[in-house]
C-alpha cells in the first residue's frame, strides 16, 4: 500500500483553510505595500526590521537543502525543534484517540508534547544497553498508533541507537517515524536524511541549538516528504521564524568551518574528560557517548549534584529517570570549565 501522510491526517484538518499570510500572492518584488498593518517608517531599531519575515523562509532552505543534500522542500523550518515536534501532534494525533509510542530514558518533550495535546504516549523502554528494543516496539503498535519517537543520538544517555534497529521500525510501521538528530554533528555517521527517498514514513529533526551554538536564536529542522512539509506549513504560526534569525543563520551558513572547528574542539575535550572522570573514586560509571554530553553513574549521584550547585558548577540530575539511576548528564564544556568540574569532582572524592 502506498504510505501517503493526508491518510493520517487528524479528520477535521482535512477540510481546514489555512491562514493566508498578507503577501502570499506577491513575494519578493518591489512595491508599495500596504497590505500587513506594518509600521511603514522604519523600526525603533538600528536596523530595519519593520516588515514580516518570509512566512516560508524560502532563501534559508535553498541553503541549507545545500548543506545537508537535501531538495528544500523536503525541509520544514520550526521555532527550535521542539515547534515541529508539537506540529506533528496537532496535525496527526487526535485528542484521547491516537497514541504515539515513545522510548525511555529519552527527550523529556515527546512525553510533554503528548500530554499538552491530550495523546497517550505508549513507553517502550530502552533495554539495559540503553538500545531501541524493537521487537517489543513492534508489538506495541496499534491501530491508532500515529507517531514512534526515536532520538538518536539519544538524550540522557548519548549514545546512537541501532540504526539497523530503526530500519526495522521504519519498515515494519505504516504511521510516521520521527528519528531525532539533534546530537547528530557529535557523531560519527552518516544523518538519515540520506534516507528520505527510501523512506517516506520517515521524519528527521535536527536542530542549530546544539553544535552551530545558536541555541537563542530557535531554529529546528525538520527533513521528511514534501506532503509531510506542506501539512506542517498548513497549521504552523504563519511567521514562526523571525527575520533576525532568518538572517543571521543564513550568514552563519557560510561559516561552516567555524562549525567544524567548535565540534572538533567539543570531541577533543570529550575524549579527555571521559579519563578523569573515570579516574574518580566516586564514578561508577560513564556511559559512551555520540553526543557533546555523558551520562555518568556515580555514588550518591543526588548529593553530588547538589554539592556541585555549591561551588556554581551545574550538572543535569537524572537519578530519578527510568534506566538512569545514580545518573548524572555532564555537557562537554570548554577545558577549563571541564578542569573546574574535575576538580570540584576530585573534592567530594576525599
Ligand atoms: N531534541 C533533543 C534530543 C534535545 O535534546 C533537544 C534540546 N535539549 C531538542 C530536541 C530541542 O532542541 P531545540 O533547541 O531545537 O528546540
Amino acid at each position: 500500500m502506498m504510505f501517503n501522510p493526508t491518510d493520517l491526517l487528524r479528520p477535521h484538518l482535512k477540510q481546514l483553510v489555512p491562514y493566508s499570510s498578507a503577501r502570499d500572492d506577491y513575494k519578493g518584488k518591489d512595491g508599495v505595500f500596504l497590505d500587513a498593518n506594518e509600521n511603514p517608517i522604519g523600526s525603533i531599531t538600528e536596523e530595519n526590521w519593520n516588515r514580516y519575515p518570509d512566512p516560508y523562509q524560502l532563501e534559508l532552505k535553498a541553503k541549507l537543502a545545500e548543506i545537508k543534500g537535501v531538495n528544500a522542500e523536503q525541509i520544514f523550518l520550526g521555532n527550535g525543534s521542539d515547534e515541529p515536534i508539537d506540529l506533528l501532534y496537532r496535525a496527526f494525533c487526535e485528542p484521547q484517540t491516537d497514541e504515539v509510542i515513545i522510548n525511555p530514558p529519552t527527550y523529556g518533550m515527546y512525553k510533554v508534547s503528548a500530554d499538552i495535546n491530550n495523546v497517550k504516549a505508549k513507553e517502550v523502554l530502552l533495554t539495559n544497553q540503553y538500545d531501541l528494543d524493537s521487537q517489543a516496539l513492534l508489538s506495541a503498535i496499534q491501530p491508532n498508533t500515529k507517531i514512534i519517537w526515536i532520538c538518536s543520538p539519544n538524550n540522557p544517555t548519548g549514545n546512537d541507537v541501532s540504526l539497523e534497529k530503526i530500519e526495522i521500525i521504519l519498515k515494519g510501521f505504516q504511521g510516521l517515524v520521527v528519528v531525532d538528530e539533534a546530537y547528530i554533528d557529535f557523531a560519527d555517521r552518516p544523518s538519515f536524511t540520506t534516507r528520505l527517498n527510501e523512506f517516506p514514513n520517515l521524519i528527521v529533526l535536527q536542530t542549530m541549538s546544539k553544535a552551530w551554538g545558536l541555541a537563542s536564536l530557535r531554529l529546528g529542522m525538520a527533513f521528511c516528504s514534501p506532503e509531510i512539509v506542506a501539512i506542517l506549513n498548513r497549521i504552523k504560526p504563519p511567521y514562526n521564524l523571525s527575520g533576525l534569525t532568518q538572517r543571521t543563520v543564513l550568514n552563519a551558513l557560510n561559516n561552516l568551518e567555524k562549525k567544524d572547528q567548535m565540534v572538533a574542539e567539543i570531541l577533543e575535550n570529550r575524549e579527555g574528560l571521559q579519563n578523569e572522570l573515570e579516574a574518580l573514586e566516586i564514578v561508577k560509571r560513564v556511559y559512551p557517548t555520540d553526543s557533546n554530553f555523558y551520562l555518568v553513574k556515580m555514588k550518591d549521584a543526588k548529593e553530588v549534584y547538589l554539592k556541585l550547585i555549591e561551588k556554581q558548577v551545574i550538572l543535569r540530575d537524572r537519578s530519578k529517570v527510568v534506566l538512569c539511576e545514580d545518573g548524572i548528564r555532564i555537557t562537554i564544556g570548554t577545558k577549563k570549565e571541564n578542569k573546574k568540574l574535575i576538580e570540584e569532582l576530585k573534592k567530594l572524592s576525599n
